[in-house]
């Protein structure tokens, strides 16, 4: 346990209810794997979350910040430190400016991205549709700059509030974010990227839309992911990452003859070859070993390093 007791006892006071200690993670991750975080604490709001993260960096205690966990690969002996939820306070969306031309859009990084979707088609925005199907929340979709169906939170995003690891809420340009395939990074005054930032909202610029128009591509767009993807069993999406060129990640996978291969309860998915599935019984050693074999066995045949796209993270 790398909390000390007098930090467990603050957070027993400040949280209540909102803490639990030892929380399997395996609740918490759409794989439904993952051990034990020394602590889970569920932020309520923005003021609240400065105060902690000033608090846990005074007493050294490490953290992570999670949104829906639909990206994250736990390790089995779990987390050491605290993991800040931000999903069942930071959830406002709400519209800041409108012209005749734009509508920007505030969304709290605790929001499920789904529902800055519903929100955009319930008042005729387009812009957020390609994200219709994505899991996660609005700040695990920004970190990731997810993307799908010819969409990229980065075509969206005109700025975001930060939450610095000195627990000072800042603002930052788009023109000072620098976004690539699955990631984001930006740099502070001196030049110096920016880490351990957690992201508080996101403003998106969207436009007026046709509303027959909108909800026919949405119709569309969710026929087709319905279709692609294993729906039925826990994953977290594509595992790897695609190659910057050559075939995708996926068709590499399934040209090795690896759809259906499995370790334990992971396997690599029949419907599509770079989704890990947990079966059942999958613990994340399962999915680890399944992923490098993946790896090792494309790199043999192709040449080509597959880099992982979840985020692994614990013991
Ligand atoms: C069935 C399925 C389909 C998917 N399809 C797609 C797809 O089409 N396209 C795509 O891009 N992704 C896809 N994903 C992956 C995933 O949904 C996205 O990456 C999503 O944006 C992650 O959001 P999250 O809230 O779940 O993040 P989490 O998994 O909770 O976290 C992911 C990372 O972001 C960090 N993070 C989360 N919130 C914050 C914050 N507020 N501030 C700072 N850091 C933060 C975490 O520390 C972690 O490193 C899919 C996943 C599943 C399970």
């Amino acid at each position: 346990m790398t909390i000390p007791e007098l930090v467990k006892d603050h957070l027993k006071t400040q949280f209540g209810e909102r803490v639990r200690f030892d929380e399997p993670m395996s609740a918490h991750t759409t794989f439904k794997v993952g051990g034990p975080a020394d602590a889970y604490v569920m932020a309520a709001d923005k003021n609240e979350l400065a105060a902690l993260v000033r608090q846990l960096n005074k007493s050294n205690v490490p953290y992570l910040v999670m949104g829906k966990g639909s990206n994250l690969l736990v390790r089995d002996k779990g987390i050491r430190g605290v993991v800040i939820s931000l999903t069942e306070g930071l959830k406002t969306i709400e519209q800041i400016e409108r012209t005749p031309s734009a509508v920007l859009v505030r969304a709290m990084a605790g929001a499920k991205l789904a529902a800055l979707c519903r929100y955009a088609l319930q008042h005729n925005l387009s812009g957020m549709n390609f994200a219709l199907g994505i899991p996660g929340s609005v700040g695990g979709a920004i970190l990731m700059n997810a993307g799908a169906s010819g969409g990229a939170m980065e075509n969206v995003v005109a700025g975001i509030h930060i939450l610095s690891p000195d627990g000072e809420i800042k603002s930052i340009e788009r023109a000072a974010l620098s976004w690539s395939y699955r990631g984001l990074s930006f740099t502070n005054d001196k030049g110096a990227e920016m880490d351990r930032f957690i992201i508080l909202s996101g403003d998106c610029l969207l436009c007026p839309g046709d509303r027959r128009s909108l909800r026919d591509s949405a119709r569309g767009i969710a026929r087709k992911r319905w279709s692609a993807q294993p729906g039925r069993f826990p994953s977290a999406g594509c595992f790897f990452k695609n190659p910057e060129i050559g075939e995708p990640a996926g068709k590499l996978i399934e040209m090795s003859g690896l759809k259906g291969f499995r370790i334990g309860g992971a396997e690599v998915s029949e419907k599509h070859a770079n989704f890990i599935i947990n079966r059942g019984r999958a613990s994340a050693g399962d999915i680890l070993e399944l992923s490098e074999k993946v790896r090792g066995i494309v790199y043999q045949k192709f040449g080509v390093k597959l880099a992982p796209e979840v985020k692994i993270t614990g013991e």
